[in-house]
């Protein structure tokens, strides 16, 4: 990671040209990894992250089965309609009969059985005619059975040492499901980083609290610290820092937890009342980076704190949200183990924009399907970055390079979608 202690602002040159978005991510990303591994009980791994691959331990199934109620039987006695055979045994789920099938033998089967030595085909019940459901009961054959139908072969699903699952792997219900079926109780994971939350400024207070002339809520703490649990790490709040400078490394080193990133919110610019920039530069700490051409969040902080990444996400709520959604996610992501990549697509503009300046633009929108099934999406006419409303509104942000050309409505952009949950 760079580690610069100089700003990127003017030089005799005149000013740095900013940061791209795709740069700043990669540079974010490049200093982060998982750090500890531990073993966990599947029952709780939804949304963990696998560390290391999973070879099953048992077949599926285990033995071959039978798919259907009916018959096992041998196909070479089933070759006319009228054909009649003898029933010898029984095999149910978790019964299995233990006999093999001779010239002439039927097995009553049950779907999930285990297919009996000797029989090849599972005659379905619907197929045949039976004289009673006992011992010695002819069978005989209404529908002459194609070889080998309704058998699941030991193995079908997954075979012992087949790796099922790979290191890097989120889990889900479904790969919850296979893996237990696969003979395990228990994966390690990489520990879920934990996040630590710092909100910036005087005017903040928290929430419940009636504010006083001046004072706002703060509610990024709160998106952040929901936004962080649905990415799968621990949201650690560190509380708000008032503007002066050494508070943000105050409230830092004033939590005991130990903390994989940290997140500010606020007093990322170069005003007199901004301070990250500068209790970052102070010694001990680290400045990366704080400038991106993108809009909302041109002012942007990485930097180190004690050896800690540091993201500074501008005070806006919706510039820190859209920073949250382009660079938090990822970062947490990497930091858990993962990879995170936004879903984009395509969609038909259905108002036109106007040309784009040097600043990647994250524009809320809202994301509808046509009469054809066709994404269609809609600009929000009011795109302030302080509008939490409006960001609260949208299901979508389309994403605009820089010095993207006028658009007129029917026209393609690409649009990401936003996770409904946050
Ligand atoms: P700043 O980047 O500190 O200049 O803040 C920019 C804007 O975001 C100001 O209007 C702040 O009041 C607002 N803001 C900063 N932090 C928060 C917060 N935690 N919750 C809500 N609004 C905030
Ligand atoms: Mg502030």
């Amino acid at each position: 990671m760079p580690t610069s202690k100089t700003s990127n602002a003017s030089s005799g040159k005149g000013p740095r040209p900013l940061l791209s978005v795709a740069e700043a991510l990669t540079r974010i990303l490049e200093g982060l990894a998982p750090s500890q591994i531990e073993i966990c009980a599947l029952p709780d791994v939804r949304g963990r992250v696998l560390a290391s691959d999973i070879a099953a331990r048992l077949s599926l199934p285990p033995a071959a089965v039978s798919a259907m109620d009916g018959y096992a039987v041998r196909a070479a006695d089933c070759r006319g309609i009228g054909a009649t055979l003898t029933r010898v045994g029984e095999s149910a789920a978790g019964r299995p009969w233990d006999g093999s099938v001779g010239v002439g033998d039927a097995v009553r089967i049950f779907t999930g059985a285990v297919v009996p030595d000797g029989a090849d085909t599972i005659l379905l019940q619907e197929d045949a005619t039976a004289t009673s459901e006992t011992q010695s009961a002819t069978i005989t054959v209404n529908e002459v059975p194609r070889e080998g139908q309704f058998i699941r072969p030991a193995g079908l699903d997954v075979t012992t040492g087949d790796m099922i699952l790979a290191a890097g792997t989120v889990m889900s219900a479904r790969l919850i499901a296979l893996a237990t079926s696969a003979g395990h109780t228990d994966v390690s994971l990489w520990r879920q980083p934990h996040v630590g939350i710092l909100s910036t400024g005087d005017e903040l207070v928290t929430p419940g609290t009636t504010p006083g002339p001046g004072q706002i809520i703060s509610s990024n703490a709160i998106y952040l610290s929901s936004f962080v649990a649905a990415c799968g790490a621990v949201p650690v709040d560190l509380g708000i820092a008032r503007d002066l400078p050494g508070e943000m490394l105050a409230c830092v080193r004033g939590t005991t937890t130990p903390l994989d990133l940290v997140v500010t919110t606020g007093g990322a610019s170069v005003g007199t009342h901004d301070h990250i920039v500068n209790d970052l530069s102070a010694s001990g700490t680290e400045l990366g980076f704080w400038k991106i051409a993108m809009r909302p969040g041109k002012p942007l902080i990485h930097g180190r704190v004690d050896g800690i990444p540091l993201l500074g996400l501008p005070g806006n709520p919706v510039s820190s949200a859209v920073c949250a959604n382009i660079f938090l996610r990822p970062a947490i992501a990497r930091l858990s183990g993962s990879d995170h990549t936004p879903e984009m697509i395509s969609a038909r503009l259905a108002t036109g924009l106007q040309a784009n300046d040097q600043r990647q633009d994250y524009l809320r929108a809202t994301l509808e399907y046509d009469l054809q099934g066709q994404p269609v999406v809609t600009p929000a006419r009011k795109q302030d970055s302080s509008m939490i409303s409006i960001y609260a509104g949208a299901n979508a942000l389309i994403v605009r390079p820089p010095h993207d050309a006028p658009r007129q409505a029917g026209d393609p952009v690409m649009v990401m979608p936003l996770d409904p949950l946050v």
